[in-house]
């Protein structure tokens, strides 16, 4: 898609810090982050919002999400539980969708935003 920021990430076309890439999706840091962890996990294919996936994405979106928690331990933000049931760690995961929802890019993302608290705008 011509002139949208995340296909030229996909692509190449212009630079990110990239952390991770397979046949269908690409994950980098947020060039602003929220948090001392902040990543967007992207599909390569041009999907606008979540409000455009369809039951043929089913696929698509479980990748993203089971991608998440792995890409978070990778940054050092996983869930952890420990032998005593002690949790720690964690992250949100967030799809902004549309105007209301604070979208600003118009592909579709998810934020993974983690690392220790307090964050800038705790959202
Ligand atoms: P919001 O800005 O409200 O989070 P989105 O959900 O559309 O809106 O998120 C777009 C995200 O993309 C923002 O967090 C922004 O910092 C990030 N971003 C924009 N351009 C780049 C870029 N070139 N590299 C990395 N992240 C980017």
């Amino acid at each position: 898609m011509e002139n949208c920021i995340f296909c030229k990430i996909a692509a190449k076309q212009i630079p990110s810090k990239l952390i991770y890439e397979d046949d269908d999706l690409i994950a980098f840091h947020d060039i602003n982050p929220a948090a001392p962890v902040h990543l967007l996990i992207v599909p390569k294919q041009h999907i606008p919002t979540l409000a455009d996936c369809t039951e043929q994405h089913a696929a698509l979106l479980g990748k993203m999400a089971l991608l998440a928690p792995r890409l978070a331990q990778e940054q050092g933000c996983g869930y952890q539980l420990d032998a005593q049931g002690q949790a720690s760690g964690g992250y949100k995961t967030l799809f902004n969708v549309g105007p209301d929802g604070g979208q600003e890019v118009y592909h579709l993302h998810m934020h993974v935003i983690g690392g220790p608290r307090p964050w800038r705008g705790q959202r």
